[in-house]
């Protein structure tokens, strides 16, 4: 694996992924830690690249906001159901609501202790990270994948988390999306994840002269590779320190 690329910051789109990419996975997703200088760190990176910074994420934007208040940065929330090029524009909501009947389908998978679901209301999310044996029954997986392809519907298998997400929406659409409009326009975006989920954001940078960057597991279409959300947070640090001029 190559040594991390120094991108020219005035000529990058930088996306980064938020869970198990900035930050170190927890038990569950409220229970994560963000760091004070992460935040600093990521509004001082946004402005080095004339506003063309988004956090792109499975959480919702009101979650992200949260996250990183006081910071308001660009965001695709929910898998790409939601985006937000400019931060201070309303959040939009691209989709339609879950039906009750899938919704109960969906809901109906978490029936063992130390499973539990997440509802962003746009997507559901089952987490069963906690499961002594984190495993899914595949049969019954099966079923509602079925059903929910019938009112256009798909679930997304994650890291120990299965979504249920409108069809058609994904990390890779929203990346285009920020792609078509400035401050992103015209710049090599530059892609950091760690998840499956991901995997869609990092097909598309390959039509677009992208840079790829996993955390933990390699993905095709990722040049590069760093082992932990805590070597890419120093790794984007140190693009912040002056560059000497003959890196320039
Ligand atoms: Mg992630």
């Amino acid at each position: 694996m190559s040594p991390l690329p120094t991108p020219d910051l005035d000529r990058t789109s930088l996306f980064l992924d938020i869970d198990g990419t900035l930050l170190d996975i927890a038990a569950t997703p409220h229970a994560v830690l963000v760091p004070t200088q992460l935040i600093e760190d990521l509004g001082q990176l946004r402005e080095r690249c004339g506003g063309a910074l988004a956090l792109v994420s499975g959480r919702t934007l009101e979650d992200i906001d949260r996250l990183f208040a006081p910071l308001k940065l660009p965001a695709a929330g929910a898998h790409g159901t939601q985006v937000r090029p400019d931060p201070q524009a309303p959040i939009g909501h691209l989709t339609r609501p879950i039906p009750a009947e899938l919704r109960a389908q969906f809901t109906a998978l978490a029936d063992r202790p130390g499973m539990f679901i997440e509802d962003k209301e746009v997507t559901l999310a089952l987490h069963y990270r906690l499961l002594e044996d984190p495993t899914l029954p595949a049969d019954r997986v099966a079923t509602v994948e079925a059903a929910a392809a019938k009112c256009g519907f798909s679930l997304l298998h994650g890291k120990k988390v299965l979504e249920l997400k409108p069809m058609g929406t994904d990390k890779g659409a929203a990346l285009r999306t920020f792609m078509t409009k400035p401050p992103f326009l015209g710049r090599t975006p530059l892609f950091a994840g760690d998840d499956v989920t991901d995997g869609y954001a990092f097909s598309v940078l390959g039509g677009l002269d992208g840079i790829g960057i996993s955390v933990g597991q390699s993905f095709p279409g990722a040049a590069y590779r760093v082992e932990t959300p805590g070597e890419l947070r120093r790794w984007l640090h140190g693009l912040l320190e002056p560059r000497a001029a003959v890196d320039r």
